[in-house]
Formats: C-alpha cells, sequence, structure tokens
C-alpha cells in the first residue's frame, strides 16, 4: 500500500482536458489523483496557449484599432511598446487562471501529484516525483497528457528558432520575422508580432492560409495581410535553414523556383504532436496510430477496460473546447452515468483581424463528399454595426440542406466571428431551419444580426438588401 492507492480515479495531465475531467469526478462523489508534471495546472491552453495567445492578440487589436481610426476625428500617438511590461500583464492573466485551478482543484479535495507519469502496466502508473518514483495503481485512468510542437529535420539548433511557446514568451521584437506555416498558430502569432513592429513573412506548403477553412472565408484576412505582412508565400516549402552571426539564411523552393532570404527569427507553427508516444502507453496494450493519437470511442474509452483517453492525444481537432467536453464524458462514464461525447460539431476559430471562425459544414468537404446544400451569404458592408466599428469587410455565410432547410454549416469572417459562431452551434446542435433563425428576434444593431439575415436570405424574406433570390 502507498498514498496513492484506492482512488476512484487517477488522471495523467492537468491542462484543460484533464482539470475538467478531475473537477467533474469529483463532483459526482468520485475521489481523484492528478498526476501534472508542470508546478501549475491549465496545461498548454492556459500557460502556453489560448490564454497568453489572446492576452497578446487584444494588445495588437489595440495597436491596430487606433491606427484605422486615424483621420476619422481622433487621431492617436504612435503606441510605445514595452515588451516587458506586455510579458509582465500576460503572466499576470495567466496567473490568476492557473491559482483560479489550483483552488478549485483544493476545494474539491482533488490530490495533486506532482511528477511525470508513464504507464508501467494496464493498473499501474509509474511516476517520477522530486522525491523519487511512486507507484501508482489504478482502477480507471483517464490519460490527458496533450500534445507538443512538432518539429521540422534538419533545422539548426539556434535560439532564434522558435516554436509557439517561445514566440508567446516575447523574448525580442525581431526585425525580419518568417513564419513557417500559415495555420492558426503562426497567423495568430504573425498578427501579435505584426502589431509589435516586426516584418512579417509567411510561408506555407498548401495553396491557401488556414488550409482547413473553406476558401472564401480566408479571403479577406488574405487581402488585408497581403498588404500589410512583407510578403506571403503559398504553395512554398522552406528546404534550408542556415543559422549565421547576421542572421538566419531561409532557402525557399515554390512554383517560382527557389530564393534566398535573410531573418532576425524564424517560427515554426506546422502543427502539433501528441504526447501520448512518451509515456510507455503500449505497456498497458494500447497502440497508438501514426501521428501518435489513442483511439476512443463515443464513451472516451480506449481499447483497454478501464483506461480512457481525452483532448489532444486523441487526435484533430487538438482545441481545448474539445478536450473539455470529452473529459466531461470520461468522469461520467466513470461514474456510471449514460454519457458519451456526441457534438455534432466543433467549431474552429482563428483569432486573427478579422477573425473567422466555422462550424459544421465546409463547403470543401460537402464537395469532397457530394453533398447538396444551398447557400446564404450575407454582406457585413450592410451591415450598420459592422459599418460603424470599421468592420465591414466580413461576411455571414450559412449552408442549407436544400430538402430540409436545416441548417447544415456556417463560417463567418469579420471582427467578433469566434463569438458570433456559438449562435449557429446551437441552432445546428437544436436542429433548426432558416425560418427558426430568422424568426428569432435578434438585438439591433448587432453584427449577431448577420447570421439571422444569411437565414432570411434563405427564406427571400430578407429586406436590408435586394434580396438575392429575386
Ligand atoms: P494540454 O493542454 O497539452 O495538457 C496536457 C497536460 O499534461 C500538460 O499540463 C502537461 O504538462 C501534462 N503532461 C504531459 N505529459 C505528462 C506526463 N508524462 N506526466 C504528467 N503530466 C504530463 N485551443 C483552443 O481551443 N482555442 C485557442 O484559442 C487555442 N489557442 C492555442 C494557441 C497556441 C499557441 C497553442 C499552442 C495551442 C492553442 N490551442 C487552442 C490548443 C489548446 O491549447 C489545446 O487543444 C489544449 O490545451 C488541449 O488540452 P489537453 O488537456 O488535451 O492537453
Amino acid at each position: 500500500m502507498t498514498e496513492y492507492d484506492n482512488y476512484d480515479v487517477v488522471v495523467l495531465g492537468g491542462g484543460p482536458g484533464g482539470y475538467t475531467a478531475a473537477f467533474r469526478a469529483a463532483d459526482l462523489g468520485l475521489s481523484v489523483l492528478l498526476v501534472e508534471r508542470e508546478e501549475r495546472l491549465g496545461g498548454v491552453c492556459l500557460n502556453v496557449g489560448c490564454i497568453p495567445s489572446k492576452t497578446l492578440l487584444y494588445a495588437a487589436g489595440l495597436i491596430e484599432k487606433t491606427l484605422t481610426f486615424s483621420g476619422k476625428g481622433v487621431t492617436f500617438a504612435p503606441p510605445v511598446i514595452d515588451i516587458v511590461a506586455l510579458g509582465a500583464h500576460r503572466n499576470e492573466v495567466v496567473s490568476k487562471l492557473t491559482d483560479g485551478l489550483s483552488a478549485l482543484a483544493k476545494a474539491r479535495k482533488i490530490t495533486v501529484l506532482r511528477g511525470i507519469g508513464s504507464l508501467a502496466s494496464a493498473h499501474e502508473l509509474r511516476v517520477e516525483t522530486v522525491n523519487g518514483a511512486v507507484t501508482v495503481p489504478f482502477k480507471n485512468l483517464i490519460v490527458s497528457v496533450g500534445s507538443r510542437p512538432s518539429k521540422l529535420p534538419n533545422f539548426p539548433d539556434d535560439e532564434r528558432i522558435w516554436d509557439s511557446t517561445d514566440a508567446l514568451a516575447l523574448k525580442f521584437i525581431p526585425k525580419r520575422l518568417l513564419i513557417i506555416g500559415g495555420g492558426i498558430i503562426g497567423l495568430e502569432m504573425a498578427t501579435v508580432y505584426h502589431a509589435l513592429g516586426s516584418k512579417i513573412t509567411v510561408v506555407e506548403m498548401k495553396d491557401q492560409l488556414i488550409p482547413p477553412a473553406d476558401a472564401d472565408l480566408v479571403k479577406p484576412l488574405y487581402r488585408k495581410l497581403k498588404k500589410e505582412f512583407e510578403d506571403i508565400l503559398l504553395s512554398t516549402q522552406v528546404t534550408d535553414v542556415k543559422a549565421g552571426t547576421a542572421g538566419l539564411e531561409v532557402t525557399f523552393k515554390g512554383a517560382s523556383g527557389e530564393k534566398i532570404s535573410q531573418y532576425d527569427a524564424i517560427l515554426v507553427a506546422v502543427g502539433r504532436r501528441s504526447n501520448a508516444d512518451s509515456i510507455n502507453i503500449q505497456k498497458a496494450g494500447i497502440e497508438l496510430d501514426k501521428r501518435s493519437f489513442i483511439e476512443v470511442n463515443e464513451r472516451m474509452e480506449t481499447g483497454v477496460s478501464g483506461i480512457y483517453a481525452i483532448g489532444d492525444v486523441t487526435g484533430e481537432p487538438m482545441l481545448a473546447h474539445k478536450a473539455t467536453h470529452q473529459a466531461k464524458t470520461a468522469a461520467e462514464v466513470i461514474a456510471g452515468h449514460p454519457a458519451a461525447f456526441a457534438a455534432l460539431t466543433i467549431p474552429s476559430v482563428a483569432y486573427t483581424h478579422p477573425e473567422i471562425a466555422w462550424m459544421g459544414l465546409t463547403e470543401r468537404e460537402a464537395a469532397e463528399k457530394n453533398i447538396a446544400f444551398s447557400r446564404a451569404e450575407f454582406p457585413w458592408a450592410a451591415s450598420g454595426r459592422a459599418l460603424s466599428s470599421l468592420a465591414s469587410a466580413g461576411f455571414t455565410k450559412a449552408l442549407f440542406d436544400p430538402d430540409t432547410d436545416r441548417l447544415l454549416g456556417a463560417g463567418i469572417v469579420g471582427d467578433n466571428a469566434g463569438e458570433l459562431i456559438a449562435e449557429a452551434v446551437l441552432a445546428l446542435e437544436m436542429g433548426a431551419d432558416y425560418r427558426d433563425i430568422s424568426l428569432t428576434v435578434h438585438a439591433h444593431p448587432t453584427l449577431s444580426e448577420t447570421f439571422a439575415f444569411a437565414a432570411e436570405i434563405a427564406d427571400g424574406s430578407i429586406t436590408d438588401i435586394l434580396n438575392p433570390a429575386k
């Protein structure tokens, strides 16, 4: 017997998945041991992901707004940027949240064991703590060890080559910054460093920024960034990086041949890799797929009795809100509830300026799977709220089932798209058709009206613009 015997649930990893699972299990009356290797709970999302990035993006947004408003009656002095103070503010936001998690864990009487856990068998964890290794037997284990940034092979080992954690650390503001990877994380960090004064180049292997999003949603962002950034190289790969004293010399290969350029720093943002390959999970009889993901069913069960997996280790989309919902399911299943993670959609948001958000069916997916849909798009140039807040470059689109009129998918590009998409997610989950949405009274003037207007277009009852159906 050790002090760690006899917990109803052991949770490995204290990120959004792990702490949510632990809290829900405790609230359902189960005794919980939470194993986390870092000093602070919260995982990637709170410490080096969602929260610090959104804190810096907020600052970037303020800088941008002051510039766009100049000449319209209020002119601001150029911003004075102090990255030490900005970093302190970011840390304060993160600490408030992570300290809150520790307090919530304590209040729920959850035992938090600091150490690096790995599987010893299908019934035991081995945890390396500062006081040596301990064995933790378990009846139920929830694996939530998350993910880490993917690396590119053959890059020099140089402190000017960053991953997202380095970029969030605000070590310095490079004069010329190359972002490898035009996905969400790469573009969010590009937005931050552009506002702080770096000249940005983004290089993306595919022919579009944010490749999973529909091309029309990305277009307004692309147009804006093309003007603001030094360069955006699509369908282009980095084939070589040489570290010199004057900078990092990068060779690109694209459709127009080879080119060489020098940068002061490089952010590699080419995706993330599951940490399930670092916990000896095979010792429990669980096999990983090619990207080290763990396969689970709707109840978050792996193939091995008593072992559950949640969050980034279970595959794409690697998002905090997927992890927290899966976490509740796993805790409820262990507590004997008839729970399942059966969300119809998991929304995606790029917190760029403008923001891009989408949910449900995309036009790309519809084309691939030959799914019929009708499409309605409301341009924000016709929204009073968008015009008054200088956000008229966006639009809201909705896809409907031509037979049932039900909502199939939606996409929004513009200010607050990440907030606005929630209504579409709810509409999809509730099986709403375009009449349900258009007959719902939306406050005026709000950006939320644009979703109702898209439904009115589908219904043929729109009055704010000429009816495209007529
Ligand atoms: P993690 O958050 O990775 O947590 C895993 C935890 O397990 C960590 O605390 C880790 O220390 C611990 N751990 C790992 N191995 C061991 C071990 N062997 N023993 C003990 N502990 C271990 N998602 C969004 O939804 N919205 C966003 O805006 C967003 N922005 C992001 C921005 C950036 C820059 C990055 C990098 C990610 C962002 N994400 C965002 C993704 C989000 O952070 C992840 O999807 C989320 O954190 C996954 O939660 P998780 O619990 O599965 O794993």
